[in-house]
């Protein structure tokens, strides 16, 4: 049996963190794929929950040796999915959601074109901005980088299957469920293949 993809993608700010958060605790089938990053812990980040954090030179080389599904450069960082812990789950059956970018969503569409993309949109950049501001965890520079990407990242929200505007936190985490359903819906997971018939006589 195969489980299934989700990418869930945004512009840094959207809410899309805390969305995955409430789908996986209602949630047990899905998995969150945890990330390699380039980019330092922020306060309160945990090393293997959050993200893998690590070195520059390690995550090329990991790159070169082909651990990652996929990998880009986001906002000055490195980050990359690992392609083993992938693997293992889709073969146990786990459905997998991937917080990427909208980088790393082509690359995996092109491994698995079964992929379901879903892109979470901010109600506006005045809001994000806000909110990017609210969350207190990003330098001022850090923050300009972010919303000149999300311009360029909100442009790429028509390649995704769906998109969901982040406007009230209840009222997207219903539509994402219901995306999730729907998916699920039409592409039930695959029976075993019957056994072949006894030729013993
Ligand atoms: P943050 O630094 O705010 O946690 O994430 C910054 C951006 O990097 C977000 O758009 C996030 O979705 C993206 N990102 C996180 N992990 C990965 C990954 O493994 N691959 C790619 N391509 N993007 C990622």
């Amino acid at each position: 049996m195969s489980g299934r993809i989700f990418i869930v993608a945004a512009p840094s700010g959207a809410g899309k963190s805390s969305l995955v958060a409430a789908l996986l605790a209602q949630d047990p089938q899905l998995k969150l794929s945890v990330s390699f990053t380039t980019r330092k812990p922020r306060a309160g980040e945990v090393d293997g929950v959050a993200y893998h954090f690590t070195t520059v030179a390690d995550f090329l080389q990991r790159r070169s040796r082909g651990e990652f599904l996929e990998s880009a450069r986001v906002h000055d960082n490195y980050y990359g999915t690992s392609r083993v812990w992938i693997g293992h789950m889709l073969d146990q059956g786990h459905d997998i959601v991937l917080e990427i970018d909208w980088q790393g969503a082509e690359q995996v569409r092109a491994a698995f074109p079964a992929v379901h993309s879903i892109f979470v949109l901010p109600p506006s950049l005045e809001e994000l901005e806000r909110r990017l501001r609210g969350r207190g965890t990003d330098s001022a520079e850090s923050i300009a980088t972010r919303l000149a990407n999300a311009r360029v990242e909100m442009g790429k929200a028509p390649r995704f299957d769906y998109t969901v505007v982040n406007d009230q936190f209840d009222h997207a985490l219903v539509e994402l469920q219901r995306i999730i359903a729907q998916c699920r819906a039409a592409n039930p997971p695959s029976e075993p293949a019957p056994s072949p018939p006894s030729t013993s006589s």
